[in-house]
This record gives C-alpha cells, structure tokens and sequence, in this order.
C-alpha cells in the first residue's frame, strides 16, 4: 500500500467517526441486530487471499454497524458506561500511531514518562495521597486485583512470609472483609489471588447497600492475623459509599490493609459538592478505579493505586535480562502485563481536555441529571425510587401497586420494551430482593432534555406493560 493509500483510508475513516459520533444522538439507543445474526453477518471462512484496507474497512462498517450499541449517545445509562469523548479518542488514534509497548522507561520515554506525569494529576483530582504509586491497567476489575496483590504481600510479609517468593502454601491464612454486596469483581479478584471467593468475612449492609459500621467492627474485632479488607465509594445500584472515617480507624488498628473499590465513585472525589460522600477514603491503603467510566478515557482504561509503592512494585515487578533498570518508573513493574497499549496517552488528553473544573462540574452534572431522572420518574404513582440519589446511581422500582412478583415480572417487560424501542438504553438489576431498572448517568453528552425524554420513555414504556398485563 503507498502512502497516498494509507492516508486516504486514514481520512476517510476520521470523516466516517466524526459522522458517526455527531449522529449519535438521533440513532436508537440499541443495537439493530442481535448477536447470532452477527455471527452470521460476520462469519465465514478465512479468505484465501487479503483483501486490501480499503475494502475490508468498507465490508467491516457495513457488516458491524448494525450490531453496535449506542454506548456514546447521550441516552445511554446501562451498566456504568462512559462515552469515551473525542478528546481520549483522539488521542487514542496518536496511540495507536506510535505503537509503543509501554513496558520500560528506557525503551519509551513519552509514553512512560506520561503515566508518571497523568499519576499525579490522578492522584491530585481524587485527592489520594501524593506519594502513591499508578499502575495503567485495563479498568476496575485488574486494579482492584493488583491492589490487592500488593495487599496480599504485604500483609503476609508483615507476619514474616514472603510470598511473592514463597506463594500461598504453607502462608499464615489471610482473612478478607468485605460488604455483603461487595461488587462481583473484586470476588474475581480474590479469586485470581488464591484467596478464595468463599472464604470471606461478609459484613451486613444498610439499605443503601452500604457497611455498617458496627457490623464491620463487630466481625474485625474477633480476626486475629493478616487481615485485607475491601470497602466501596460507588455502589453500582445506589451510588453509595461505605462509611470510611468510621471504618478506616478500626482497619488501621487491627493492622488491616484497607482498600477501596472505587470504579467511579472514587471520582465525587473531583466535585468540591460531592467530595464529602467519599470522606474518609484516602486513609485507605489502595485504591481502584476506571478511566473509562466518568473520566471517559477510550476503553480500555483503570487505576491501581498503592500508598505503598514498595509494595505494589514487589507484588507485580518484572524481572527480566533484557529489560533495561535504572531509577526510573518503569510502567510494567505496576501492573500485572508486560508488553501493553500506552493508556498515559489517553489519560493525559482527557485530563488536559476537561482541566480540573471540568472533571468537577462534569460529575456534579451527572448526578444533577440523575436526580432530575429520579424526580421524573417518581411523578408517576407507582414508580418508586429505592435508593437516596446521592451520586449519579437511580434504582427504579415500577409496580408498587401490585404485588412483588408481579411487579417484577411487569418491571422486566418494561425494561425489554424500553430497549426495544431505543430511545434510550436503560439495564436491569435484582436489588433487595425485587427487580429494579438502573439507570446511570455517567455519559459526557446527557442533557436535561435527554434526561426528560428518556424518562418520558421509560413512564411510556411502563404504562404500556402495565396496561397489557395489569
Ligand atoms: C465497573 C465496576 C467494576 C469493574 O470495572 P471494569 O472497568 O469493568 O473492570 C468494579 N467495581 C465497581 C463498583 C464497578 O462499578
């Protein structure tokens, strides 16, 4: 391909996104075609021959586009999904340019001394102590396990084990606490660490899905030896946060290593209004957290965050021969891949883009926008809003009329129909025993009108079932 090739197909594709992005507020919210039919429209065997960029960018565009979801319109508030802004993309295509494999500071010096640099802006906008250590990982899923790999060392070094040499047989046992609704992640976590998903200590919840602060002391009171226990600032259905001034004291006086799973609620951390929920939480030890939720990095993008460096870089250093040392902070001795996309990059421009008072507002506005969703829909008689809005989180109950049951048969139909029709994306959860919708407003391009319109379909949609079925 000559060069002229090449940019044509760059150019082309750059016009294609930007059309694709600005039309993604009129595009229905839910994927046209379903996954077998993808299969279908994706399949085939292995061509004999290649094809040229041209053509299979063409085929791939018109064969995929059918089956995306609208995970950038401004009506999507499935999951906890960020929109991935044009900032962070961007920049990603720079990434994806330079092809660095961002694994030693001598082997690449931008992209590792950007992780350094986009370090401390994080640790700065999240208010965490300064001489914490980043590791760039792939999201909340490998930050809470690498955090909690450097737990594990040093928990069990302090009892005189080395485990990092020694692993996990014959090791003085380690006692894990948590909430009873910890998030299933961190179960993953535990997992992968040979600590076990089972063998935990549950701690009883309030309603929001919170510890207890009592019960979290009543079960720490009786461990005895290394002990790691994992708390929550963002509940994925209420928003909530785990009472940290209250619990943070008692870890630290059993000896406890305290982290945080912190995947977006870490972030209320940026808004001078919010920041009072997450009170507390830099007397943790580790923290984990996502790029790709509220800051909108391009996927895929995670924090770990380790108070004690020595600690996270003994949990995931690399020793290798032919990876040059030195002082510097080489980026694979945080995390736990060696050879890696450059994730600074992305960090970098979405910080630099948004600047501090737009991280603020950004999360002030999104859980402006969920309260204003909640009090849209809680206008309707028998829609209830289970949980306090205190973040960005609305836990819908439809049906309080009817009994459970039935209601939460009628809550799914509603859900189905609502994403049926695609005029915004809204999820599903069983929370306190009933079906509930979960809506999450985390997208960089929600407005009040998208708020009311969607909430307007969501009424719509739930009068729709409750007539048919009621
Ligand atoms: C999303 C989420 C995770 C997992 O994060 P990934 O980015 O999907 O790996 C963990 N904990 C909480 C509370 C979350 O919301």
């Amino acid at each position: 391909m000559t060069q002229n090739d090449f940019a044509s197909v760059l150019t082309r594709i750059a016009e294609y996104a930007a059309a694709y992005r600005a039309g993604a507020p009129a595009r229905s919210h839910r994927p046209e075609i379903g996954y077998a039919d993808m299969l279908e429209r994706l399949g085939g065997a292995i061509p004999e021959r290649g094809a040229s960029i041209d053509a299979l960018v063409t085929e791939l565009i018109e064969r995929a586009e059918p089956g995306l979801a609208a995970m950038t319109g401004p009506r999507f508030f499935g999951w906890v999904i960020g929109a991935s802004a044009p900032a962070g993309m961007a920049v990603d295509w720079l990434t994806s340019t330079w092809a660095q494999n961002t694994g030693n500071a001598h082997a690449t010096p931008s992209a590792s001394a950007i992780e350094e640099v986009a370090g401390q802006w994080l640790l700065d906008l999240l208010d965490l102590p300064r001489e914490s250590s980043v590791g760039f990982v792939t999201g909340a899923t490998i930050a809470n396990f690498t955090c909690l790999a450097a737990a594990r060392g040093e928990v069990l070094r302090r009892a005189g084990w080395d485990c990092e040499a020694q692993g996990l047989f014959g090791a003085p046992p380690i006692h894990v606490v948590l909430g009873e609704e910890a998030h299933s992640t961190v179960f993953s976590a535990l997992k992968y660490l040979g600590l076990g998903t089972s063998r935990v200590v549950s701690v009883a919840i309030n309603r929001e899905g919170c510890m207890r602060a009592e019960a979290f002391e009543a079960a720490m009171r009786n461990l005895d030896g290394p002990i790691i226990a994992i708390a929550q600032a963002g509940h994925i259905n209420s928003g909530a946060f785990d009472p940290f001034i209250e619990i943070a004291p008692i870890a630290k006086q059993k000896g406890a290593w305290l982290h945080v799973d912190g995947a977006f609620g870490l972030w209320a951390r940026a808004s001078r209004e919010l920041a009072s929920l997450g009170a507390g939480v830099e007397l943790a030890d580790s923290w984990g957290t996502d790029g790709h939720k509220w800051l909108q990095t391009p996927y895929d993008s995670g924090y770990a965050i380790v108070r004690d460096r020595d600690a996270h870089r003994r949990a995931m250093l690399i020793a290798a021969s032919y990876l040059p040392e030195g002082n510097e902070r080489h980026p694979a001795d945080y995390v736990p891949e060696l050879s890696r996309r450059a994730r600074g990059f992305g960090t970098w421009a979405m910080i630099k883009s948004l600047g501090r008072t737009g991280v603020a507002d950004m999360v002030s506005g999104h859980c402006a926008l969920a309260r204003r969703m909640a009090d849209r829909l809680a206008s309707e008689g028998d829609i209830e809003i289970m949980n306090e809005v205190v973040l960005n989180q609305v836990a819908v109950r439809c049906g309080t009329d009817f009994d459970g049951e039935r209601a939460d048969a009628l809550t799914q139909r509603a859900i189905a129909r609502i994403q049926r029709e695609g005029e915004c994306f809204v999820g599903g959860a069983v929370w306190g025993g009933r079906q509930i919708i979960r809506v999450s407003v985390i997208g960089a391009g929600t407005t009040e009108a998208d708020i009311d319109r969607s909430a307007s379909a969501v009424i719509a949609a739930w009068r729709a079932e409750r007539a048919l079925n009621g």
